[in-house]
């Protein structure tokens, strides 16, 4: 059952809770910038070869300058996240603009920083030349419909509103060209939490099979190609972890026999991965407010899904260790709870436990990613703070928890109480 071990040290986590308050999300710095390098290491065959970290992961400066430092870019999907990644020194064409359903003033942002936009929609293309002008390189997202088999989190990609069809690619690369476009990427993300690997081979594949096609039909060159993100991490205990190393090999035959077979010019890998970078070394700290009999057990945390929305969200299954407690018999099933006023807030149902009481501390491993950044304000409750775990041991609160203040900065009082 404890098979699923934390990656930070359990008095370290007995320290950050005398430290601040609980709950919090807690990153382990060494164990990102590791798992960061190891990637750079496994793809260094590839020249140009580059991560875009999908900032909408965990969006902390603090988390991205970290992995900017390691070599990564950011992979935005919106203005604000494009202005997090430029504050915190990401330029030019380390940032990669993926949006969809895009308001102009974002594609303006893009513009003005030089960022690689990739576009979700034929028409997006006259859109982004009327408002903001055409860049001089340009991609195109492509959704292989019933080509391709999605999975639970993102759907099947022809029920997926994201992307181009096969057909619209060829025109969409055609128009390009004759406007005078001269580089192109071609991106397509069609899973979400995939741990198959041969799930990202046919991936390569289908792109790969792609560039070559266009390369020969519409005459154009492309200097990379963006696999997306969607790499899995192993939630469950039990799980297997997909190396990078595995990754990259399987990729690296594909482009021995598609890319280079065919005669096409050296193209650039990118990947877009946010969960895989960050969700493992990340964990929900919370204690045990309460416990509750009734027609089940339950056991009432400090935290809520206003913390971690993915099991309420998604049903996701998030691993959970009751620290000193690890060894004893996890015999007693609990319903984990929040105190929001909706019953499916429950970070656990069902789950074998050690008998727990008041004031336990319990960590929820995998937050890392789609975590404190899925949070929200619904029942007035307020966001946690994000905690730091530098290598040198020390704990570095690298967000605040929001206030009351916070929560009512965008009202006013004043017109509440002059209302008649
Ligand atoms: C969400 C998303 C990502 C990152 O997904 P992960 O599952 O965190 O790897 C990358 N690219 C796009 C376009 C996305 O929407």
């Amino acid at each position: 059952m404890s098979e699923k071990k934390l990656t930070i040290a359990e008095d370290v986590i007995r320290r950050s809770v005398e430290q601040f308050p609980t709950p919090f999300h807690l990153y382990d710095e060494k164990a990102i910038r590791d798992n960061a390098r190891e990637l750079i290491k496994a793809f260094s065959w590839n020249k140009g070869f580059k991560e875009y970290f999908a900032v909408k992961a965990t969006p902390n400066p603090v988390i991205v300058k970290m992995l900017k430092d390691e070599g990564f870019g950011a992979d935005c999907s919106s203005l604000p996240e494009m202005v997090l990644a430029n504050r915190v020194g990401i330029k030019g064409e380390d940032i990669m603009f993926t949006s969809n359903d895009t308001p102009a003033e974002e594609f303006k942002k893009a513009r003005e920083l030089g960022a690689i936009i990739n576009l979700d929609d034929i028409k997006h293309f006259d859109y982004l030349a009327k408002h903001a002008g055409l860049p001089d390189l340009i991609c195109f997202r492509y959704n292989p419909g019933p080509l391709k088999e999605g999975n639970v989190i993102i759907g099947h990609p022809e029920e997926a509103k994201y992307g181009l069809t096969y057909d619209q690619l060829f025109e969409a690369y055609r128009m390009a060209k004759a406007s005078g476009i001269k580089r192109f990427g071609l991106h397509t993300m069609v899973a979400s939490n995939e741990l198959n690997p041969s799930y990202f081979f046919e991936t390569a594949e289908l792109l790969f099979d792609l560039v070559i096609k266009i390369w020969k039909e519409v005459g154009i060159t492309f200097e990379f190609v963006n696999l997306g993100g969607g790499i899995g991490i192993p939630y469950r205990p039990g799980e297997a972890p997909l190396s990078w190393k595995v990754l990259s090999v399987g990729i690296q035959e594909k482009y021995e026999q598609i890319i280079k077979a065919n005669g096409h010019p050296d193209l650039k890998i990118f990947l877009e991965s946010g969960r895989a970078i960050t969700g493992p070394y990340g964990y929900l700290v919370a204690r045990v407010l309460h416990i509750k009999d009734t027609y089940k057990k339950y056991a009432g945390l400090d935290a809520s899904m206003h913390n971690l929305m993915r099991p309420a969200m998604y049903g996701a299954y998030h691993h959970i260790t009751v620290i000193g407690k690890q060894h004893l018999p996890h015999n007693v099933m609990y319903d984990v709870t929040g105190s929001l006023c909706e019953n499916n807030d429950k970070f656990a149902i069902d789950r074998l436990l050690p008998e727990l009481e008041p004031g336990d501390i319990v960590v929820i491993h995998d937050t890392g990613a789609h975590g404190h950044a899925m949070g929200f304000n619904y029942n007035a409750k307020l966001r946690s703070a994000e905690i730091l775990l530098r290598p040198d041991g020390s704990l570095v609160q690298i967000r605040r928890a929001e206030t009351i203040d916070d929560y009512f900065a965008t009202v006013s009082f004043e017109q509440a109480n002059s209302f008649q």
